[in-house]
């Protein structure tokens, strides 16, 4: 029987793990952290009872993943669930929402642009992400679904706005487009919003019952089933650390990958891989609030996601110095109502309330005020409901999973080379240029996200090669 280590629970490692095991592999897990997860884990972080989601929180790609379906996540006990409202993004004079249906959500908006733009591309989401699930150098299936996706994707974040017309419209684009963590006027900077608002139609800004954990949960006993071994509590700093064994997959960030690796890396490869770059960093606040939040923008009290960046221009301006490395006075701030989909998270009228801001990498001040001001500016008296707050700075992020390196959450730049090509230019990606050792994690592609295809597709590529 062929052996494998996994280093990192992340739901990529797990589903590299489950994918291997499946496929008749003896595989142990290797995690730094006492507990298991990385990336999809919930805790009481800030008063018992109240279920907070440490880093994931809301999912739009995870629902629709492959290794999800091959796997029959949701016989194992994950259970998906939406909140009445996809999406708010509150302005000044009003605000924009997100519905599932991109037809309601062009209503709402009075914006046919809207539909007009991502109608046909929710109605063939199912091909589209087949194509970008996987490495970007393959032959499509779908070539004419994947270029109209492929157009709107290279675009720089300016330009796909100016595609629609009305200004809240651009708003509410600009805030999916800025969870690429990416100056808005530079080219591909449009790709994951034109991504998560796809999905979003398709799918829903999915949380999952119970919390993020759930989804490792799921992972987990799927992996009980084929008898996966699970050690916590044990970074892993060397191969020679792991004995004999025919496959080693590393769910780990590129630098990270390559430390462990040491001299038995090509040179080239341990070069790419050690100028990998990583993005601005995320700020975390965890409120307990009493009554939930009270939004002035109606539809606000009723999403499962708001985000606060103003207007496509106010939005596009704080990226800018983000990346630039300075805090901008009004930061971009999104903030998860994830108890709206799942009432089992709260306790009677006490809520677990998720939010970060953009920050520079490796910030190292404390952005609790100005968050808790952003979502004051768009619901007064916001303040005086909350009971009890959780920080995480960007340094305790990189504590937490060595993954976030500066606290850059999606493990890696999406920069247009690296949206592309991550995490170095090769038709096999996950290759580390070690016989037997792959990487695995958020850093390969298709980049971050819940949905654990990194690792099945690592796990793919491993099994050929065994
Ligand atoms: C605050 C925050 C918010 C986010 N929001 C969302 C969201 O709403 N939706 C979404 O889809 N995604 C979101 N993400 C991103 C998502 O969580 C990640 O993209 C995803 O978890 C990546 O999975 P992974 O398996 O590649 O790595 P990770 O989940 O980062 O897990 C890596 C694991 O490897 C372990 N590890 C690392 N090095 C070693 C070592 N040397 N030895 C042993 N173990 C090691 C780490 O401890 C960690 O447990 C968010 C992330 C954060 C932090």
């Amino acid at each position: 029987m062929s052996t494998a280590v996994v280093v990192g629970s992340g739901p990529n490692g797990l589903a590299a793990a489950l994918t291997l095991a499946a496929a008749g592999v003896a595989v142990t897990v290797i995690e730094a952290n006492d507990t298991l997860g990385g990336g999809v884990r919930s805790a009481e972080s800030t008063l018992p009872g109240l279920v907070h989601d440490e880093c994931s929180g809301l999912h739009p790609l995870a629902l629709g993943s492959p290794f999800a379906r091959e796997f029959d996540l949701a016989g194992a006990g994950l259970a998906w669930t939406r909140a009445p409202i996809e999406l708010a993004h509150p302005l000044a004079d009003g605000g924009a929402a997100l519905h599932h249906s991109a037809a309601e959500t062009a209503a709402g908006l009075d914006d046919a642009s809207w539909s007009a733009v991502f109608g046909p591309l929710a109605a063939r989401f199912d091909t589209i992400s087949e194509e970008f699930l996987q490495p970007m150098l393959h032959v499509p299936r779908h070539p004419i679904h994947l270029a109209r996706f492929g157009a709107y994707s290279a675009l720089p974040t300016d330009l796909m706005a100016r595609r629609l017309r009305t200004p809240a419209a651009r708003a509410l684009f600009a805030g999916t487009a800025a969870h690429a963590f990416r100056p808005f006027d530079t080219p591909f900077s449009a790709a994951i919003g034109v991504a998560l608002t796809t999905a979003a139609h398709r799918f829903g800004w999915v949380a999952a019952r119970g919390g993020s954990g759930a989804i490792a949960d799921a992972i987990l006993t799927r992996c009980a089933e084929y008898g996966v071994k699970l050690e916590t509590g044990r970074r892993v700093d060397s191969l020679d650390e792991l004995g004999p064994v025919d496959l080693v997959m590393l769910d780990t960030a590129p630098g990270a990958a390559a430390r462990i690796c040491g001299d038995r890396m090509p040179g080239r490869i341990r070069h790419a891989y050690n100028t990998f770059r990583h993005g601005p960093g995320a700020f975390k606040v965890d409120f307990a609030v009493e009554g939930g939040v009270p939004w002035t923008y109606e539809p606000a009290r009723s999403a499962g996601t708001v985000h606060l960046g103003g207007s496509w221009q106010e939005t596009a301006a704080a990226e800018k110095l983000v990346a630039r490395g300075q805090l901008p006075e009004h930061p971009f701030v999104l903030v998860g109502q994830q108890y709206l989909a799942d009432p089992t998270r709260s306790v009677g009228d006490l809520h677990p309330l998720y939010s970060y801001a953009h920050v520079p990498a490796g910030y190292q001040g404390d952005a609790t005020d100005a968050i808790t001001a952003r979502i004051e500016q768009f619901a007064p008296g916001f303040r005086d409901r909350v009971r009890a707050i959780a920080v995480r700075t960007t340094t305790d992020m990189t504590r937490h999973n060595a993954n976030y390196v500066g606290g850059d959450v999606v493990t890696g730049a999406n920069s247009a080379r690296q949206l592309v090509f991550r995490p170095r230019i090769s038709v096999h990606p996950y290759d580390t240029g070690v016989p037997g050792v792959y990487l695995c994690s958020a850093a390969t592609p298709p980049g971050a996200g819940a949905h654990g295809m990194c690792g099945f597709n690592a796990a793919h590529r491993a099994l050929d090669r065994l």
